[in-house]
């Protein structure tokens, strides 16, 4: 079948709640992707940092292959072999004590809301009921009605409603604000180190040491959503290592399986998973022994081959390439590791035609909120990868 085929189809029986761009992938290989005409592009979007390690990585594969063959799915009914090897390898390389493993981000997500409430509750004293958690204005946390429910973007909400209550949306990057939205019913502040699909907003520098020090002396448990930042991404394993902090909670998903399957977790630092009990929370496919066989893959694909180091060092020239870019419809760029952004001003018309452009020389890259391309390619992306992909985007984006 042609592309044009597959486009009909999926229009024709697909809800459109999505607005792709017209290419019809069939094959992937660590950057490289080809379409169903044998034409090949650079991924610079990962899947939203979901195939950190490339496209179809052989180690992971290898892993999944093995696991398929032997064991899938149990429930949490019974053990597996694989779970509790999982927990102790992902608590090693994070410096958590518990892990509670689910399948989607916005899973982790809902997870990390409920465990926060009871331990509102039973540890902090909270009156039933009554727990509140703050978030951040331009917050992307996933796509549930409680979660759309704290989203500030009108298109993530409108006509859902009526809402979960129990939260209140604060600026991002202000720590004043924080303080004063403080309360004794406070439970939790749920924030991402970076927004990411906000069009990778980065905070001032210092902010998160100073929300670690109010969260601290409120007795407010800090959740970091990692589920973007998380796994290399910025340059470092959690994005909260660049301000030395630790969250109390600390949200990771997508790339936790290199893109072969949804895996997410939520790791705690503090004793708020373990107000947990039997029956109160679960997933039938979380924890399975083919995620975990996954996760504990693409876990050890991210320090084996170096790729955390990797991000800082090639995202740092990536950086440094994109900022030769001189065209004064673009507000800025910036970026931290390979989670990278050139935001164009309001009234330029918009950043889809740039990625329809880039797309026609072999390079694939989306716009967010209209005006920005985030770029954030494979971990495993090569210098000379990189300058592969300045070479189409400098003059693309010079126009
Ligand atoms: C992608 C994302 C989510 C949601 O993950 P899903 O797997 O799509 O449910 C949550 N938070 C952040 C920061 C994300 O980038």
């Amino acid at each position: 079948m042609k592309s044009s085929e597959y486009i009909e189809l999926e229009d024709r029986f697909g809800a459109k709640n999505y607005k792709p761009l017209d290419v019809v992938l069939e094959r992937g290989e660590g950057v490289w992707v080809w379409d169903v005409d044998g034409k090949k592009y650079m991924d610079c979007l990962s899947a939203y940092s979901a195939v950190n390690q490339g496209h179809c990585h052989p180690k992971i594969k290898k892993a999944m292959l093995e696991q398929v063959e032997k064991l899938t799915l149990t429930s949490r009914a019974f053990r597996n072999d694989q779970l509790g090897p999982f927990y102790e390898e992902l608590c090693a390389l994070t410096g958590s004590h518990k892990v509670l493993p689910m399948n989607s981000g916005a899973e982790a997500v809902e997870t990390a809301i409920k465990a926060v409430r009871k331990w509102g509750y039973l540890v902090k004293g909270v009156p039933e009921d009554r727990a509140e958690i703050i978030v951040c204005a331009d917050n992307f946390h996933g796509r549930t009605i409680t979660i759309v429910g704290f989203s500030t973007d009108p298109t993530s909400r409108k006509g859902f409603g009526p809402f979960t209550p129990g939260f209140k949306v604060i600026p991002f990057g202000d720590f004043k604000a924080l303080e004063n939205a403080i309360t004794p019913d406070t439970v939790g502040f749920l924030v991402e180190p970076i927004q990411g699909e906000a069009g990778v907003i980065i905070p001032p520098d210092g902010y998160f040491k100073k929300v670690r020090e109010i969260c601290t002396a409120n007795n407010v448990s800090l959740i970091l959503d990692e589920i973007q930042t998380g796994l290399g991404r910025t340059g470092k394993l959690l994005a909260e290592e660049h301000e030395e902090i630790e969250a109390d909670l600390t949200l990771i998903g997508k790339a936790l399986s290199g893109g072969f399957y949804p895996v997410s977790a939520v790791l705690s630092n503090s004793e708020v998973l373990g107000v947990l009990k039997p029956g109160e929370h679960g997933s039938t496919f979380g924890g399975n022994p083919l995620a975990c066989a996954v996760a504990r893959a693409a876990l050890k694909v991210l320090t084996e081959e170096n790729l955390i180091d990797n991000a800082r060092d090639v995202g740092a020239k990536f950086l440094a390439g994109l900022k030769e870019i001189k065209n004064p419809k673009i507000k800025e760029i910036r970026g931290r590791g390979l989670l990278l952004a050139v935001e164009f001003k309001s009234d330029a018309g918009g950043a889809r035609s740039y990625c329809e452009k880039l797309k026609e020389q072999g390079l694939l890259c989306k716009e967010t909120h209209n005006n920005i391309i985030r770029f954030a390619p494979p971990l495993v992306i090569t210098p000379e990868q990189v300058d592969w992909a300045l070479e189409r985007i400098n003059p693309t984006l010079s126009t």
